[in-house]
């Protein structure tokens, strides 16, 4: 039995509107225990328990993030960074593809990550040209920060056999150049996976060198849980799960993990009589991802009206409406709770019209459903969600990254002003949460609270301000309604007698900092049941 610990002077935010703030708490295994002021909980602590001053630290629940991508953000720590938070433009990005084909063996796959057209000095897409002579013998597939786009060298295209006759993929295109061959550029998985596919795929090996960096560096932004958002995109499905499993065993995974698979991963396990939630306190079966458009700044979003810079264009649904009703039905009918990607205002009408059919012919009242982004929803729609018991997950640091552009280029001021309504949804009683999509954009809650709070754009604009929330709605977002999410309101989100130890210490508290410094709290410690995972 491990030793209690009292945790003493400290500056509890309990998030647990029974009690909301205490001094005091105890820890007994990997559960919180008492919880009150320093007297009471000396008093009816055990025997010879383990004292630990906080100092008048803050203390919060740890962060439950909705909506990201582990596994894949985890391979990434092992490749090319092409992202605009270390890149200034392509000639940057050809440095270190230069210097990593140098240490690579000839033939052997060179990937790069999150690259970013509209934030690059040149402000275009790759071309294979761009990479064909730094790297003839090596394919390079570098993918695009939205996730929804990738660039491939000539050597990459061959290995694919993707060429000017190859018949266009339902649901992606192979981009075209001038000349009438393909340019490099492939959109969405359909396309995507033409190369990728042939790629080996990462094995449990790479899993199990690059899962425990990544979890370090959710730890260290106060991440105790999250959802791995889309198990088996790239084909990275059976080495990440297996690694995953491996870690739990040996008492590894520092965050806990609900696993979203995507639906094609996920049915083998539903017909062997798989339900949600099944696991453990640490790794979970969780809900079935579907995708219904892309991402706007990609110019994949499906909108009701058109992109601005391109006049008639609207963007396209991934599924005819039809097909996505049969899929929602297939779920609901098993009582599964499914996690789908809506960013443009046409695809989260389609969702939110394909839950509502299937809710009408299959009714189950907690099914719990998520609406992934879910950027340009409509006051309508939000009621819609509201009736439906719809969860939306918004990606709130759309509005700094991507607020200017999403204005100037693809959107426009009005529909611009109200992406992630926040403001909205609250004022409706809708229950919501917030993400980061990391890997597009980096792991870190709190960069996400104070976005929410603050909504200013990259520029200094603020978008919006009737969307904006306050910060303790905000924090919310990432303990008590987050653990909603996962059936696990019970099990964690706040500092509650019996609920898992899981929690963060803070050098401020985001509730009564000025808004405008809410990012610069820093996380000091991180705890996952009891045990400290990160310190600084
Ligand atoms: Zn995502």
């Amino acid at each position: 039995m491990t030793r209690q610990k009292i945790f003493i002077n400290a500056n509890l935010i309990t998030m647990d509107p029974d009690l909301p703030r205490a001094d005091a708490f105890s820890v007994q295994g990997n559960r919180f225990h008492l919880i009150g002021d320093e007297a009471f909980v000396m008093n009816h602590a055990g025997l010879d328990p383990l004292i630990i001053d906080l100092k008048h630290q803050v203390v919060l629940p740890g962060f439950i993030e909705t909506h990201n991508h582990l596994s894949y953000y985890a391979l990434t720590r092992l490749m090319v960074d092409c992202s605009s938070f270390s890149n200034k433009g392509i000639s940057d990005i050809r440095e270190k593809i230069a210097a990593a084909v140098s240490s690579t063996k000839k033939k052997q796959l060179i990937m790069g990550f999150g690259y970013d057209d509209t934030m690059m000095t040149e402000n275009r897409h790759l071309t294979r040209q761009d990479l064909d002579d730094l790297a003839p013998d090596n394919p390079v597939f570098i993918t695009h920060a939205s996730g929804h786009l990738a660039y491939a060298n000539s050597t990459a295209l061959a290995l694919g056999k993707v060429t000017r006759d190859t018949p266009q993929p339902a649901g992606g295109e192979i981009h075209m150049n001038e000349k009438g061959k393909p340019s490099g550029l492939l959109l969405e998985p359909a396309a995507m996976s033409l190369v990728a596919g042939k790629f080996p795929k990462p094995d449990t090996d790479l899993f199990m060198e690059a899962l425990p960096l990544a979890m370090a560096d959710y730890n260290k932004t106060g991440v105790t849980s999250t959802h791995d958002a889309g198990i088996g995109i790239m084909g990275q499905g059976p080495g990440s799960m297996e690694a995953y499993n491996r870690l739990e065993r040996e008492g590894n995974l520092t965050v806990r993990v609900y696993l979203t698979m995507l639906f094609d991963y996920y049915d083998p396990f539903i017909e062997g009589g798989l339900k949600n939630g099944f696991g453990s306190d640490h790794l979970k079966f969780g809900s079935v991802k579907l995708f219904q458009d892309g991402s706007i700044q990609g110019l994949t979003g499906a909108l009701k009206e058109d992109y601005i810079e391109t006049p008639g264009f609207k963007g396209e649904l991934i599924m005819p409406q039809a097909q996505l009703d049969k899929l929602v039905e297939r779920y609901q009918k098993l009582g599964l709770q499914i996690a789908i990607h809506a960013n443009g205002d046409a695809a989260i009408e389609s969702v939110i019209t394909s839950l509502e059919r299937a809710r009408e012919k299959y009714p189950h009242d907690d099914l719990r459903h998520m609406i992934i982004h879910c950027q340009m929803a409509s006051e309508d729609h939000i009621q819609r969600m509201k009736k439906l018991d719809a969860i939306p997950s918004y990606f709130i640091n759309h509005v700094y990254y991507w607020g200017d552009r999403h204005e100037k280029r693809f959107i426009g001021p009005d529909r611009a002003s109200r992406i992630d309504p926040l403001g909205s949804s609250l004022r409706a009683g809708l229950r919501f949460t917030l993400h980061g999509d990391t890997p597009v954009t980096p792991i870190s809650p709190l960069d996400c609270i104070h976005h929410a709070v603050n909504r200013v754009t990259r520029e200094g604009k603020v978008l919006g301000e009737n969307q904006r929330i306050s910060p303790l709605d905000a924090v919310k977002t990432f303990t008590t309604d987050a653990a909603f999410c996962s059936f696990e309101e019970n099990l964690k989100g706040s500092v509650t007698p019996g609920k898992l130890a899981d929690f963060v210490v803070l050098s401020a508290d985001p509730m009564s900092v000025p808004r405008e410094t809410i990012r610069d709290i820093q996380v000091l410690q991180t705890v996952v049941g009891g045990n400290t995972v990160y310190m600084k």
